[in-house]
């Protein structure tokens, strides 16, 4: 079975995923953290952002994977950890750039179809439901009001010492919604077959229980 969760930035996509697939026994799948991997990638080599020939000769020579821990998932590159590198704000406020890329998507699309090959799996990202895996028996298209998702994330940020001003994470919140869905390729797009859930006035447990009975209803 294959479920997508596809939606903007910071509506709680991987949190929710994360919980569904737990309860399920799924595989998860954060496609968001490979692109960050990649940008992450780029940086450590004083890459451009939208060098793409340089940045898919750097992807063909190191390995981006996942690895599951007690404490949950973690992304490696090569032998390091960047489960937490890849969320620092210089990465997530250039990884829409990267992301763009045509050959870039085109690489992880492929490794995230390889992921999904044979497992009962939850994927969340941005075109899960319209590219990645067109024949997902749930598509969730999960969206929140950039105010909402704004606070989410300060708190987040408090929680792991970053301070940035909350109008500031609204603006960057606002800018890569835009980037993502403004690109040329697979961009962000509630799927003409996805169940849109508006998580502003929920909290974490009650989309679980939406998102279930949707699936339960799909079974
Ligand atoms: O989900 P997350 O915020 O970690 O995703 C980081 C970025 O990766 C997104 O803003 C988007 O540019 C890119 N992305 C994408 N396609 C996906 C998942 C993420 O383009 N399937």
């Amino acid at each position: 079975m294959q479920i997508a969760i596809d939606g903007p930035a910071s509506a709680g996509k991987s949190t929710i995923a994360k919980l569904i697939a737990k309860n399920l026994d799924f595989v998860y799948c954060d496609t968001g953290a490979m692109y960050r991997a990649v940008t992450l990638l780029a940086k450590k080599n004083n890459v451009d952002y939208d060098d793409s020939s340089s940045i898919l000769k750097l992807m063909s020579e190191h390995k981006i994977y996942f690895v599951n821990k007690p404490g949950g998932q973690h992304v490696m590159l090569d032998d390091e950890d960047i489960s937490d590198t890849i969320r620092t704000e210089e990465i997530t406020n250039n990884v829409s750039q990267v992301s763009a890329i045509k050959e870039v998507r085109t690489e992880l699309v492929e490794m995230q179809r390889q992921l999904a090959n044979d497992v009962d799996i939850v994927m969340d990202g941005r075109d899960i439901g319209t590219t990645v895996l067109p024949d997902a028996d749930v598509k969730i298209f999960l969206i929140a009001s950039v105010a909402v998702r704004a606070k989410r994330r300060y708190k987040e940020n408090i929680e792991r010492g970053i301070n940035t001003p909350l109008d500031v994470l609204e603006d960057e919140i606002a800018a890569r919604d835009y980037k993502d869905s403004h690109r040329k390729i697979s961009p962000l797009k509630k799927a003409d077959d996805a169940i849109e859930v508006d998580s502003s006035d929920m909290n974490i447990e009650q989309v679980v229980k939406r998102i279930t009975e949707i699936i339960n209803k799909n079974k």
